[in-house]
């Protein structure tokens, strides 16, 4: 059977802005071919296997003419594979979408469109501007910058562009921003239009200069404004004076890497997003089931035969449970048990499970819990259940069979590291060092350098990027995201 190639818009920079149904393409795909623009944390979404391939334009070693990739589309659909073809903003503004496109309807290729957020729109939002307000303008228009203005017969309509109550944005035009505004002023605009200029908008590297028609080339130049680029004339672009809201934002411009396992990700993920950083999930450890599950379930078996049942991470509660299930058996075995958590995480998911914890100390680590239950005394001989991860540590046991208590520790789970393949890790990170990297558990910290490859470990270490800690054992601060210390 043929596969169906899907033209995907991933929106302009924040991986966020790709659609539900491009995420959902995209997850499903047996190949991947993307452009330069596509926020690069998207790829992280392919399935695992999939193929990437990298159809970028910039790159002097991957240069796949644009005849080439589309045979390259046909040859996988032909093979019945589903293709992703992953483009920036939307595939059919500026980007070729059409060409492919028409390519894949001559071959008889079935193909989809999964619109996105294109630049035009998207861009000017996170600089703070919208593309129309009716104070100022009835419409707007999207024009290419590429076209030299100064060619003959341009196909640009530069009197239609420059009437009053006009927004006109422009791609691609940072190379001829000169001549741009010269055009415009010559077809009428006033010189003191506001113009504004967007660099990697939607991102972390989001630079923007605003300025007026007469001056916006000048100070593109003088600020070394780069492509990729959005340029907005018009008056909406005062607007942005009161609307900007993305690099106003307190981490905007930071980027910061999380080492945990993606599932886990989300509460911190959230957190640092929502204050503006850029969030990149780099996990170094899996968690993956104990090789013998025999020992879990014995226990779980007997759990009422404990006084108390100890769980320290959110990642030990789900095979505690299937374990218990998997011996015909629910959460009302718990019934006469203590249960003592740590951390938020852990006590959401025993309370998925119908369990509420009876003891969480404030502080999110073993050691505040050994205090909790010491301090409640009368521990002396009795014994408690700790299903935890093959690499927990013995404090906590010991520190409750000095009390005269018994713990008997069994692995729930294992902790292994996430095997990532230089290339992916290249994509991710591309040059740039970031601001910080947060650790989770030592395993976390302890896999960084081999996911990360040498080379790359010992440049971020001698970079000023932080390596930020959660809970005592990585050596932070009661704040989580505070003290900082290399690996
Ligand atoms: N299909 C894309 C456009 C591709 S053309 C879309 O719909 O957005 C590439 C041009 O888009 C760039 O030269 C630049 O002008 C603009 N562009 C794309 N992403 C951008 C971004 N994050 N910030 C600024 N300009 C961007």
């Amino acid at each position: 059977m043929i596969g169906t190639v899907y033209l995907v818009g991933a929106g302009p920079g924040d991986p966020g802005l790709i659609t539900v149904r491009g995420l959902a393409v995209l997850r499903g795909a047996d190949v991947v071919v993307h452009d330069h623009l596509v926020p690069r944390a998207l790829l992280a979404e392919a399935k695992p296997g999939a193929e990437i391939v990298y159809a970028g334009k910039r790159a002097a070693d991957h240069i796949m003419r644009q005849a080439r990739i589309n045979e390259l589309l046909v040859e996988r659909a032909l093979a019945g594979l589903a293709v992703c073809r992953l483009k920036g903003g939307d595939p059919f503004v500026f980007g070729r979408g059409g060409e492919e496109a028409l390519h894949l309807a001559e071959h008889g290729v079935p193909f989809e469109i999964v619109p996105g957020v294109t630049a035009a729109v998207g861009v000017p939002a996170y600089a703070g501007i919208p593309v129309t307000h009716r104070a100022f303008c009835a419409s707007v228009s999207i024009s290419t910058g590429h076209e030299d203005p100064e060619k003959d017969g341009s196909d640009i309509d530069w009197t239609g562009l420059a009437g009053p109550k006009k927004t006109v944005v422009f791609y691609m035009g940072v190379r001829n921003l000169a001549s741009i505004a010269a055009k415009l002023t010559e077809a009428g605009l006033a010189g003191d239009t506001p113009a504004a200029l967007v660099h990697r908008g939607a991102t972390a590297q989001q630079r923007t200069a605003v300025g007026t028609l007469a001056t916006i080339a000048r100070i593109a130049e003088t600020e070394k404004f780069e492509p990729p680029c959005l340029i907005v004339v018009g008056e909406v672009v005062r607007l942005r004076e009161k609307l900007a809201w993305f690099e106003n934002r307190p981490l905007f411009g930071r980027s910061v890497v999380l080492t945990r396992p993606r599932e886990r990700g989300g509460l911190l993920k959230d957190a640092l997003a929502s204050r503006g950083a850029h969030v990149i999930e780099f996990p170094t450890i899996r968690i993956v089931p104990p090789e013998d599950g025999a020992p879990l379930r014995d226990a779980a078996a007997r759990v009422d035969e404990f006084y108390g049942l100890i769980v320290t991470s959110a990642s030990a509660v789900e095979p505690f449970f299937e374990a218990l299930l998997a011996t015909g058996r629910d959460a009302r075995a718990l019934a006469g048990l203590l249960v003592a958590a740590v951390g938020p995480a852990t006590a959401e998911a025993l309370r998925a499970r119908g369990i509420v914890p009876d003891l969480l100390p404030e502080k999110a680590h073993a050691e505040s819990l050994a205090q909790a239950l010491a301090s409640r005394g009368g521990l002396a001989g009795k014994r408690f259940l700790f299903p935890q991860g093959d690499l927990a540590g013995d404090a906590l046991a010991r520190a409750l069979e000095a009390e005269g208590a018994s713990v008997t520790g069994v692995v729930a789970y294992r902790n292994i590291p996430e095997a990532w393949n230089g290339r992916a890790v290249a994509a991710l990170f591309e040059e740039r060092t970031p601001d910080a990297v947060v650790f989770t558990s030592p395993s976390t910290a302890r896999n960084l350098a081999a996911c990360l490859g040498t080379e790359r470990y010992e440049r971020w270490k001698s970079s000023p990027c932080v390596f930020a800690s959660i809970g005592p054992r990585n050596d932070a601060g009661d704040e989580g995201v505070g003290a900082a210390r290399r690996p």
